[in-house]
């Protein structure tokens, strides 16, 4: 085994919301221009790294061949994932996840008191796995989940991903609590519906593979910004994923 692979034992995870040249209101900072994430790519290709849906890394992680990999992941699943994002990670070959608020499929962010703009409908959300990204499920109404008790847990957790494996029919193994807040219940209700891996929003040493840290890119992020990202996400996490639970 290389130092290498010793070090890198929580690769970074990078976290976008909206990719739009939209110009409409950004109150809540969550849309980066298409052109603007070609170039976080392209930077990420010229440090020889790769980027990846969050399952693949988890699943990289464990086997130990996680060098070369960055996390990409894409929050609420927004419309323009499928008309923006995606042809830009064509471009550069790369994949990554999208979490999809099961509940406003075909509707809109309309849990934002802020701008309105479609989430993907299922037939949409069917036609970015068959693009190659994965499908994680983001709640269904995105629901605060610290706190919440037992009988939403189970409905926001459990029949989010219920209602994804429908739509995908397949297995949908990754999860993203919204605005990434947690607490050990919502943990425990994530790690009971079945999911393999789960992230949070905060880049900081994760508490194990069900609460994953990321690093929030902002509208006005540069390739500096998102190398000085990286290496502070090399800096702050030491720490291996535990195991893989038995499956
Ligand atoms: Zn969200």
């Amino acid at each position: 085994m290389t130092a290498a692979v010793g070090r890198v034992t929580a690769p970074a995870v990078l976290m976008y919301h909206s990719i739009s040249a939209s110009t409409e209101p950004d109150p809540h900072r969550i849309r980066v221009h298409p052109d603007r994430l070609d170039r976080h790519l392209g930077l990420l290709r010229r440090l020889g790294l790769r980027g990846v849906s969050q399952t693949e890394l988890v699943h990289a992680v464990d086997r130990g061949e996680a060098v070369g990999l960055v996390g990409l992941t894409f929050d609420d699943g927004f419309e323009d994932f499928l008309t923006t994002a995606v042809p830009v990670l064509a471009r550069h070959g790369m994949t990554a996840t999208v979490y999809v608020v099961a509940g406003h499929m075909g509707a809109t962010n309309s849990w934002d008191t802020g701008p309105q703009f479609p989430i993907m409908t299922a037939a949409q959300v069917r036609a970015a796995a068959a693009a190659g990204h994965e499908v994680g499920s983001h709640t269904m109404t995105h629901a605060r989940l610290s706190g919440a008790d037992p009988g939403v847990l189970a409905a926001e957790v459990g029949d989010s991903r219920r209602l994804l494996e429908d739509v995908l029919q397949a297995e949908v193994p990754g999860f993203c609590y919204p605005y990434g807040a947690y607490d050990a219940a919502a943990a425990d209700a994530v790690r009971g519906a079945g999911y393999d891996n789960a992230c949070v929003t905060g880049d900081y040493a994760p508490g194990d593979r069900h609460t994953l840290p990321r690093c929030y890119v902002s509208p006005r992020d540069t390739r500096a910004h998102i190398s000085a990202r990286l290496i502070r996400h090399a800096a702050r996490i030491r720490r291996p994923l535990p195991a893989a639970p038995g499956r």
